[in-house]
């Protein structure tokens, strides 16, 4: 008993003294402490909000400008963070290839959804918060000397949910890719179908399925690149599909998230359950590939296929 009390009383004691050095009201701190507190402090304030970012991975604080010119990566760890769809489209094409499609196409809430916001009101706030239409930019572009049908997803714009207007915008570029005879590339990050649009979003899962099928029985090939996160039904649809499924480091990539599995199955799940890593080593992807080596490798697949194509031909 006189034990713990007596601790209690120096514990007491120590933290009564401590908080006397930080706020600098005493007279009784020293002068030089009490100069070196104002100066860090005025430093923070010197340093304006948003133009850091701390790494999430290891904890370094990042300049906003370095990740910008390190496509999202930090530096020190190459954790890769989310990059937008025009960022990374820019990353991968050669300059001034790019030639948009279907740019101004835009979700229509058909079922007057209303829930704690109507459809309609989550539509506008987020066009105008990611400067984007929909989840999905795409067109067709050039990589090294291939002319390819590019589709990109936006995390940014309600989760890169695939509504009627990201299947209807990928199914477009498929056909394109077809026609033109040309590989298609679809890189993707989604949260699912988006609920807003019920049946009407989960028929886009048929819809672009059917068309990469067609774009198979003509020998093209498409190429499926997964990034952080990518769930449920564009997993469980195009995604998925890729003559070659490629990834980026660390991405989670599943149907239903790790939770819910856990509680369904009421197991223990397996240490990297849903990453990239546990995916390649189960044989779902093929490779993983960084940010920084993405286009190259691109076109490394590229030339293979297009010499494939030559053998076939001859
Ligand atoms: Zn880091």
């Amino acid at each position: 008993m006189d034990t713990t009390t007596f601790l209690k009383k120096t514990i007491g004691g120590v933290t009564q003294v401590e908080p006397a050095l930080t706020p600098p009201t005493s007279s009784q701190t020293p002068f030089v402490k009490k100069q070196k507190l104002g100066a860090s402090k005025s430093k923070k304030r010197e340093i304006p909000e948003g133009l850091w970012t701390k790494c999430p991975s290891c904890s370094t604080m990042i300049f906003d400008k370095e990740l910008d010119n390190n496509l999202q990566i930090c530096p020190k760890c190459e954790h890769h963070f989310p990059i937008g769809s025009r960022e990374r489209i820019h990353s991968l094409v050669e300059t001034c290839s790019f030639e948009e499609m279907d740019a101004e196409m835009i979700s229509v809430d058909i079922l007057q959804f209303k829930g704690v916001a109507t459809y309609r009101s989550k539509l506008d706030s987020y066009k105008k918060k990611s400067t984007l239409k929909d989840a999905v930019v795409t067109g067709i572009g050039k990589m090294g000397q291939h002319t390819v049908a590019l589709g990109v997803m936006d995390f940014n714009f309600l989760g890169g949910s695939m509504g009627s207007v990201v299947g209807e915008k990928l199914t477009r570029l498929i056909e394109r890719g077809t026609e033109g005879g040309w590989p298609v590339i679809i890189i993707s990050t989604s949260g699912g179908a988006r609920m807003y649009e019920g049946m009407f979003s989960l028929m886009q899962m048929a819809k672009t399925s059917a068309a990469l099928a067609y774009h198979a029985q003509n020998r093209l090939p498409y190429i499926s690149i997964l990034v952080n996160p990518d769930y449920a039904g564009v997993m469980a649809s195009y995604a998925s599909l890729g003559d070659l499924i490629l990834a980026e480091p660390k991405a989670m990539i599943g149907f239903a998230g790790p939770r819910v599995i856990k509680d369904t199955t009421q197991a223990e799940l397996p240490p990297g359950f849903q990453t990239s890593e546990f995916l390649l080593d189960h044989g779902l992807i093929d490779a993983i590939v960084p940010r920084k080596e993405m286009k190259e490798q691109l076109v490394k697949y590229l030339d293979y296929f297009a010499a494939g194509k030559k053998h076939v031909n001859t």
